[in-house]
């Protein structure tokens, strides 16, 4: 089996990754992808794809780190751009927002630079986790949805320019989600564009997604009962609708960790859990379901034997 997004690049494995990864090799995990959210996390990402055999990486920026380059500069940023569209005088103040205004362009360019670096590293398979989260953004007021898609799409067309699909997470943005892919259609790759990481939302997202030609992964969170909150329709009839050869497993480790062990630590080798709740929801055997979602994770992410 394959666990397609987890964070063993997180401080929450710094001690005993290693152990982490032979267990879920004992247990017939072969294939763990490490995903960043940020540039510090796709590096380790990197550096662990890097020293493990099968181990891969998945680099990007992450919606809720979309602010954080440097959020005094983007702040102060967004007020000279708005005066000088009206005739007011070139004040000290309106001169330093101008300056850290450019600041930020040219913040923004080096970290689109430092992430190009790393998406052309061998053992890199897609941009992401890359996306749109409203739920957080409605709770806590992080990230502004136009930082978001800003982010977002400049990230598509990183993918574009190094020939990589992408990983998407979505958080209650199915249908902005949508809409911008539909918009760059001809930035995503034509055999596999990408895939949707622990999917949740309506039926209509969920077709859209699969027919703009996407993937579905699905994680520890579809064994918990009832409906997540302000979501309208289950993970089981979300995977119901999916067809087998779009189906992908993954843990998002340390997160979302499946019964009989939540509130506990996620880890790798629980994929093998989500893989028997796609079996019974499928009615397929666990073995089919471990056979298919291995193909579609190497046929997406292009991993050779
Ligand atoms: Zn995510
Ligand atoms: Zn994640």
């Amino acid at each position: 089996m394959i666990d397609v997004h987890c964070h063993l690049n997180f401080h929450a494995y710094a001690k005993d990754y290693d152990d982490c990864i032979k267990r879920a090799k004992e247990k017939g995990v072969e294939t763990i992808i490490n995903v960043g959210t940020k540039i510090d996390s796709s590096e380790k990402a990197v550096e662990l794809a890097n020293t493990y055999d099968n181990l891969y990486a998945i680099v990007g920026v992450h919606p809720h780190h979309a602010d954080k380059l440097d959020e005094v500069i983007l702040e102060g940023a967004k007020r000279p751009i708005e005066s000088q569209k009206g005739d007011y005088p070139i004040t000290p103040e309106s001169t330093r927002f101008a300056e850290a205004a450019r600041t930020l362009q040219d913040d923004k360019k080096d970290w689109l630079k430092k992430l190009e670096q790393l998406a052309k590293q061998p053992k890199v398979v897609a941009i992401g986790e890359i996306g749109l989260d409203y739920y957080r953004y409605q709770s806590n007021g992080i990230v502004d949805p136009d930082t978001q898609k800003e982010f977002f799409e400049a990230q598509i067309e990183l993918a574009h320019r190094v020939n990589l699909p992408i990983q998407i997470h979505n958080r209650h943005a199915g249908k902005d989600i949508i809409e911008i892919l539909k918009h760059h259609k001809n930035l995503l790759k034509t055999d596999f564009p990408g895939m949707f990481h622990c999917f949740a939302g309506s039926m209509e997202v969920l077709q859209d997604a699969l027919d703009l030609g996407f993937m579905i992964g699905f994680d520890g969170n579809s064994t918990y009962p009832g409906l997540a909150p302000l979501e309208t329709t289950s993970l089981t009839e979300l995977a119901k609708h999916t067809p087998l050869d779009r189906l992908l497993t993954e843990t998002d480790s340390p997160f979302l960790t499946p019964i009989p062990h939540r509130g506990t630590r996620n880890e790798p080798s629980y994929v093998i859990i989500v893989g028997e709740f796609l079996a019974k929801v499928k009615n397929v055997s666990f073995e089919k379901i471990d056979t298919i979602t291995t193909e579609n994770a190497k046929k997406l992410f292009n991993i050779k034997d």
